[in-house]
C-alpha cells in the first residue's frame, strides 16, 4: 500500500484536478490511500466565513458562501459537462455547512473553527472522488474524521495514536475488500474527538494526514506531490543557484522543516521515520521525475542547505539578585515561557544569564516579558533571524550571513545555527 498526498496547489482548478486523475490513474493497479487538502485557497476563505459567523456579520457571510460555491462549483462545470452526478455530491455537503452556519455559536471559538473549516477538505476531496467514479476509477472516499482521532484540542489535536490506528486499519482494508476499488480518497488536515467532533491539525497539516495513514498502515512508501521538483537547498525566494536535494535524511528533513523550511509540515517525518517509510516529494507538473527521497539512508554526497527563520526575538534573562542562572531560576522561566506558549527555536545559557530565541508573535511575547520582568532583568531584541545550515562552510557562513551583527551561535557537527540582526537581503 502506497500514501499519496495532493496539496490544495494541485486540486486548484480543473486541470489540475484533470492532472491529479492521469497521475492516479497510472497507479490504478496498486492500493492507493489519496490525501487531498481542501482547493486552492479554500482554507483561508473558510477562515474568513469562521470569523463572519463569530462576529454575526450576516451579509458579508452569505457573500463569501458564495462565493465558495461559485469556485467547487466552477471547477466542477468546466471538469465535465454533464455533471449532475458531481454537483448532486457537493450540494448535501454545502446544505450541512449553510446548517452548520446557521446554529448558534458556543462560546469557543476553535471549536467553531474547526467545525466550519474541516468543510474544506470534505468538499475538495467528495469533488475528486465523485471525478474519478465518472472516469470509472471506482473508489472509496472516507471520512478522517471518523478515523483519525484526537482529543478537543482544537485547531491542533493531539493524536490518539492507538484508536487512529486501528481505526485507519479496518477502514482502510474493508474498503479494499472488493477488488474492484482502484483508490481509498480522504481528507488531509482533519480529524475528530473520540465523542465525533471535527478537530483541525494546524494549518498546513495535510502531510502529517498522510504520514499518520502510512504510518497506521504500515504503508510502503508516502508522496507528497508539489508545484516544485523536490526539497531544494535553499528558499529560492532568495538565491537563484539552488539545487534540488535527491535524497535526505530524516534527520536532515526535521531539521529543515522545524527550522522554517516550508515544504513539508514539520510534525510529518517522525511518524514514517519510526516505521522506515520513505517519503518522496515529487513535482506534479513533471510526475515521472526523480524528486526527492526522504529516508534512514544517509546519502553520499552532502549538499549544504540553509534555511531563514524570520521574525524572530532573542530574549536574555538575567536574575535580578545578582544569583547565578540555576535550576531554580529556570524552572520559574520555563513556567512563563510554557504558560505563555512561547515557542523556543534557539536557547544558551551563561552564568549570569538566560537567552531564547522565540517566534515573535507579539500576544504571547510581550505578556511573557512582563511576568518575567517581576524577578528579572529582560533585554531584548527584535529583527533578528535564525540561520540554519546544514553541511557548513566558511563560504556559505559568509554568503548567508552578511556581514550582519551574530548574537548568538550553536555548532554540532552537521548543523550551525546562528541568531543575527536584521534580515537577509536578496
Ligand atoms: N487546507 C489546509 C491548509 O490550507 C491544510 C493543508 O493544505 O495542508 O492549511
Ligand atoms: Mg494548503
Amino acid at each position: 500500500m502506497k500514501v499519496f498526498k495532493f496539496g490544495g496547489a494541485s486540486v486548484k482548478d480543473a486541470a489540475g484536478v484533470r492532472n491529479v486523475a492521469r497521475i492516479l490513474e497510472k497507479f490504478a493497479g496498486s492500493q492507493l490511500v489519496v490525501v487531498i487538502s481542501a482547493i486552492g485557497k479554500t482554507t483561508n476563505l473558510l477562515e474568513e466565513i469562521t470569523l463572519r459567523y463569530w462576529n454575526d456579520q450576516g451579509t458579508e457571510l452569505a457573500e463569501l458562501v458564495k462565493k465558495l460555491k461559485d469556485n467547487h462549483y466552477s471547477i466542477v462545470n468546466e471538469l465535465v459537462e454533464n455533471n449532475d452526478e458531481i454537483s448532486g455530491k457537493l450540494q448535501p455537503v454545502f446544505e450541512k455547512l449553510e446548517i452548520a452556519l446557521a446554529t448558534p455559536k458556543s462560546d469557543n471559538f476553535d471549536f467553531e473553527y474547526d467545525r466550519i473549516v474541516s468543510f474544506g477538505e470534505i468538499l475538495s476531496t467528495t469533488l475528486v472522488s465523485a471525478f474519478l467514479n465518472s472516469l470509472g476509477h471506482n473508489n472509496i472516499w472516507l471520512d478522517a474524521r471518523k478515523m483519525i482521532i484526537t482529543d478537543d484540542n482544537y485547531r491542533e489535536g493531539k493524536v490518539n495514536w492507538e484508536k487512529s490506528v486501528s481505526n485507519v486499519k479496518k477502514q482502510v482494508a474493508d474498503s479494499f475488500n472488493d477488488n474492484s476499488v482502484q483508490f481509498v480518497i480522504t481528507q488531509g488536515f482533519i480529524s475528530g474527538t473520540a465523542n465525533g467532533d471535527s478537530v483541525t491539525l494546524g494549518r498546513e497539516g495535510s502531510d502529517y494526514s498522510a504520514a499518520i495513514l502510512a504510518y497506521s498502515l504500515e504503508a510502503e512508501s508516502v508522496t507528497i506531490w508539489k508545484d516544485v521538483p523536490g526539497v531544494l537547498n535553499a528558499d529560492p525566494k532568495f538565491f537563484s543557484d539552488v539545487v534540488k536535494l535527491d535524497e535526505i535524511s530524516y534527520e536532515e528533513a526535521i531539521e529543515l522543516s522545524y527550522y522554517g523550511a516550508t515544504i513539508i509540515h514539520p510534525k510529518t517525518l517522525k511518524p514514517l521515520q519510526n516505521k522506515n517509510i520513505p517519503l518522496f516529494v515529487k513535482s506534479f507538473y513533471d510526475p515521472s521525475s526523480s524528486g526527492t527521497v526522504i529516508s534512514s539512508s544517509i546519502p553520499k554526497n552532502l549538499v549544504p542547505s540553509y534555511i531563514f527563520k524570520r521574525n524572530q526575538i532573542l530574549i536574555t534573562i538575567f536574575p535580578k539578585d545578582f544569583s547565578f542562572i540555576g535550576v531554580d531560576n529556570l524552572s520559574e522561566i520555563f513556567d512563563i515561557i510554557f504558560s505563555n506558549k512561547l515557542k523556543i527555536n534557539i536557547m544558551q545559557s551563561t552564568a549570569l544569564s538566560f537567552s531564547i530565541c522565540v517566534d515573535n508573535v507579539e500576544e504571547h511575547v510581550k505578556p511573557a516579558i512582563d511576568a518575567l520582568a517581576g524577578n528579572y532583568k529582560v533585554k531584548y531584541n527584535d529583527e533578528i533571524e535564525l540561520i540554519t545550515i546544514r553541511h557548513y562552510s566558511q563560504n556559505i557562513i559568509d554568503k548567508v550571513v552578511q556581514g550582519r551583527k551574530i548574537y548568538l551561535e550553536q555548532k554540532s557537527r552537521t548543523t550551525l545555527q546562528l541568531v543575527v540582526k536584521g534580515f537577509f537581503k536578496r
